[in-house]
């Protein structure tokens, strides 16, 4: 379907102006002012016009869970995360259709679901998540959560060995797992992209990151992993391998362009180096570094070492939320702490940047998304200007990241297919989502988790508190 947004104010180098936007065929044709309007006519006056950004690390299931969890560290965070009794497929699938829900009404038009699957129905949760996304519109980037050993194995065993129970499913069928997936579901053209994806180097084999990398190799995957996101992951990975976990990933080849890095937060100046020269992503999620205290990634160093840095909401029990634009503005501002010379802080534009074109880049997508230009694919999105929470008239990307905007978006369009027209979601029924939400939960209080009993006094003598 062809379409053409008159009027729309468009940022340019200096300022803005205001200028028209012909998409044709799903792509972006023309941008200029006093087009001729092809196909229909969307009216962009006194709207913003931005590339869609990417909510570039997320777990979608955590939906479930979101608000319940007490404030803990990672590791303790997800002893109490495992005690919920496993979810079902229709949970997945509503708790996908959430997450789309509100990363699309905060200016995201691609996802990248770091997804949990159920033990014993891993393909049956990746087709649900599919069908959910493909349902909703937006653009997924499924990456299945996959690991090879137990839970204990992710905490530093101190001076004194662990001996772990091995994991539930062999590593050799973790991998068929995946490849099945991605023989069954990856269509990039259709906006479904499948990645392989290793939790990271605290539960995950030599045998499951090198098998990961022939998968991407032979089927040209991307590659996600969390990645030195908590101090006791620092210490493990020197217990695991006797250096940092970053350089372990570049001996073993993990690292590459199309390789992208949820947290980052304790990486040496050598780490920071390498993950340039290998132009890997970070991923920067600032909310859940707050919620769980994992500590503040060193994005102004990444930025000026020539790392690309993307944003994430990541999981919803780790946040609790899924609006991008606050995790943008969080992220950026973020900084101004750890860095005396403002010259090096992150600017409104420079945010908006990071969390489109940096986005696609740590996908290896930004050739096709990420930009207004012509000739890339239409994931666009046009905000009120004349919504209370964008006025006075100032600077619209300014206050649309330093602000507090909501219910900001007035349309959205994936691939140039309309997602979002007057403020409401128009592919799915979201009466009917929130509905099942409130059907299928309890209000609850948090309870002493038996998870975290099990592990709390290894935990903290491991950490010297
Ligand atoms: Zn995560």
């Amino acid at each position: 379907m062809n379409w053409t947004i008159k009027k729309a104010l468009i940022p340019v180098t200096n300022g803005y102006a205001t200028l028209d936007v012909q998409v044709v065929d799903g792509m972006i044709a023309a941008i200029a002012p006093n087009l001729e309007v092809i196909g229909t006519e969307v009216d962009g006056e006194n709207k913003l016009l931005l590339p869609g950004f990417i909510n570039a690390h997320t777990h979608s299931s955590e939906h479930w869970q979101r608000g319940v969890i007490p404030p803990l560290p990672l590791e303790l965070w997800l002893a109490n995360l495992y005690d919920f009794t496993p979810l079902d497929t229709e949970q997945v699938y509503l708790s996908a259709l959430g997450t789309a829900v509100e990363t699309l009404l905060s200016g995201g038009t691609s996802v990248v679901d770091h997804l949990v699957l159920i033990p014993g129905q891993e393909l049956e949760t990746i087709a649900i998540t599919v069908r959910a996304y493909r349902e909703i519109g937006i653009r997924a980037f499924i990456a299945p959560l996959i690991q090879d050993e137990s839970f204990s194995a992710g905490i530093p065993s101190g001076e004194v060995e662990q001996i772990h129970d091995p994991y539930f499913r062999s590593t050799s069928e973790t991998l068929a797992i995946i490849e099945e997936a991605v023989i069954k579901f990856h269509r990039p053209d259709e906006g479904i992209n499948i990645l392989v994806a290793p939790t990271g180097i605290q539960l995950c084999t030599d045998g499951l990151f090198t098998g990961c990398i022939e998968l991407s190799n032979r089927y040209d995957l991307c590659r996600h992993s969390h990645l030195l996101e908590t101090k006791a992951q620092e210490k493990l990975a020197q217990e695991k391998y006797g250096c940092s976990g970053v350089e372990y990933l570049n001996r073993i080849g993990y690292l590459s362009d199309r390789t992208s890095l949820a947290h980052c937060v304790w990486l040496t100046d050598a780490d920071i180096n390498i993950l340039a020269e290998t132009q890997s992503t970070v991923v920067h999620n600032p909310l859940s570094n707050l919620r769980l205290g994992s500590g503040i990634a060193p994005i102004l160093k990444y930025r000026q070492a020539g790392v690309n840095v993307s944003f994430g909401c990541d999981g919803a029990s780790s946040n609790d939320s899924q609006d991008l634009l606050e995790a943008i503005k969080i992220g950026s501002i973020l900084h101004n702490v750890t860095e005396l010379d403002y010259q090096y802080w992150i600017t409104p534009r420079e945010a908006v940047e990071m969390a489109s074109l940096g986005g696609a880049k740590g996908l290896k997508i930004d050739d096709k998304i990420g930009s207004l230009s012509v000739g890339k694919q239409a994931d666009l999105v046009l905000y009120d200007l004349t919504h209370l929470s964008l006025l006075p008239r100032t600077d619209p990307i300014g206050l649309l990241v330093l602000g507090r905007p909501h219910n900001v978006v007035s349309s959205a369009w994936v691939n140039g297919k309309q997602v979002i027209a007057n403020g409401e979601i128009i592919s799915i029924n979201v009466a009917e989502l929130r509905q099942e939400l409130f059907n299928r939960s309890q209000w609850k209080t948090q309870q002493k988790s038996a998870g975290v009993m099990q592990i709390e006094s290894r935990y903290r003598q491991v950490m010297g508190l």
